[in-house]
């Protein structure tokens, strides 16, 4: 293969050694599993009493890596920036968890102003988007939990018209989409609330992708069922007539499902190990990659042998590398080896970019927090790509002068 992921050189040249020396720091504070286990636990509390300081301090550490600013306005700096890298941005309006009709409306106007916004830049091919930024999530346990819904009957009035203006202001989200072309990426949430999800953005797609991809769902393949579901979407994606959409990821919620499943003494929806984990998001990379006929893919990993495997069967397809059907995205503030040495190769590549005010966006930071734990190994791998690069600085003078 004509590319790697050890180029730090091309990973890190948008970092100054002042911020290269920050995000080690960040990394080597989050390596301490005690230290992001109590962090977790008390930052929602903590930011609920309003001291300054703590505001600061988030500000200038965790909220800088991992958030592009507090305002849409703000996000342009580092959409820029991206771009002058050939790196595109998911802009993703970072709420999640609110209540209320009229907070789910305006959040409905922010994400149609965010896909106006990104229509006018030349980096910005999706935004992504909760459904729990236009739903209660309680709406959305009691629908995930009512089977005779499947069937499209639900006896609750009041429900119903509260689902159906769930789903007006998801359409009215996917048209402003289609009308400027911005692709849609629904995430994906927690196995308790997925079902109704799945279902309004199955609709959207059916709606909005007969010619090409507006609308893409979300698989975690974590979750033992997931590559079995990508299946069936396909199959009932050509019954219908309609292009899918599919953005793979291996899935956030994996402590908080274990746990759920614990309690409820229920069966855990997760994989038993990592490996099956891989196996299912591999074996999912190479089903969307062999179907591109009807799929579009986005593949939004942080591993280097299943992107690599990507590459190696677009290579082996004889695919070009910007094929307009497959997609690579990390998150912003994580595997800028990957992101940036895609790019180099003529990928087309973007980092998934959450804004929004310090305290809508605590959920998120602190979901990057635990999955950089030592833990879950990523810190490892970061930390070591940075140290590698401040040396490569440090030392490439001395290596010209001995050339010479
Ligand atoms: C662009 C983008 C969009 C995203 N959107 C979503 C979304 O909509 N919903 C969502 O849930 N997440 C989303 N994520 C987050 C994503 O799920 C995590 O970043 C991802 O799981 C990290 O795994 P990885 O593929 O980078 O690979 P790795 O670092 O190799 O894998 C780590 C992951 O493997 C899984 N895992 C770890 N240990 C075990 C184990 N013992 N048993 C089983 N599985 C295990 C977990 O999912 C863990 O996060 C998104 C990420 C990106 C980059």
């Amino acid at each position: 293969m004509n590319i790697s992921f050890d180029n730090t050189e091309n990973a890190f040249a948008y970092k100054s050694d002042k911020e290269l020396k920050s995000a080690r720091f960040l990394f080597k504070t989050m390596g301490h599993d005690w230290f992001v286990q109590l962090g977790t636990r008390l930052t929602p509390f903590v930011m609920k009493t309003g001291i300054p300081l703590v505001n600061t301090i988030i500000r200038k550490t965790i909220f800088k890596q991992f958030v592009g600013g507090e305002t849409l306005a703000e996000t342009a700096n580092v959409g820029s920036l991206l771009n002058k890298y050939g790196i595109n941005i998911i802009l993703d309006y970072g709420v999640e968890g609110k209540e209320g009709a009229s907070f789910f409306d305006a959040a409905t106007e922010e994400f149609i102003r965010v896909i106006n916004y990104a229509a006018e830049q030349t980096n910005i091919p999706f935004i992504s988007i909760k459904v729990t930024g236009i739903a209660r999530i309680d709406l959305l346990q009691t629908l995930n939990e009512a089977p005779r819904l499947r069937s499209g009957i639900h006896d609750n009035e009041e429900e119903n018209s509260e689902w159906d203006s769930v789903r007006a202001r998801m359409y009215a989200i996917c048209e402003a989409a289609a009308e400027k072309n911005i692709g849609v990426l629904v995430d994906a949430e927690e196995t308790w609330i997925q079902d109704p999800i799945d279902r309004l953005t199955m609709e959207m797609m059916e709606e909005f992708n007969k010619e090409s991809v507006i609308v893409y769902n979300t698989v975690q393949l974590y979750r033992h069922d997931r590559l079995n579901f990508l299946k069936l979407s396909h199959k009932i994606a050509r019954q219908k007539g309609f292009k899918l959409g599919m953005k793979l990821v291996r899935g956030a919620y994996m402590e908080k499902e274990r746990d759920s499943a614990l309690q409820l003494n229920h069966q855990s929806p997760i994989h038993k190990d990592k490996e099956a984990t891989d196996k299912d998001f591999n074996d999912a990379v190479v089903y969307c990659i062999e179907n591109l006929n009807d799929i579009s893919v986005v593949v939004a990993s942080h591993n280097e042998r299943s992107n690599m495997l990507a590459l190696e069967l677009m290579k082996l397809k004889g695919l070009p590398n910007n094929h307009s059907k497959v997609h690579f995205s990390q998150l912003y503030g994580m595997s800028d080896h990957i992101t940036f040495n895609l790019s180099k190769a003529g990928y087309n590549v973007s980092k998934y970019l959450p804004f929004g005010p310090i305290k809508e966006v605590i959920p998120y930071l602190m979901r990057r927090a635990e999955e950089n734990t030592s833990v879950s190994g990523q810190t490892g791998r970061e930390l070591s790509l940075i140290n590698l690069e401040l040396r490569r600085r440090k030392y490439k003078h001395v290596d010209l002068d001995l050339a010479e």
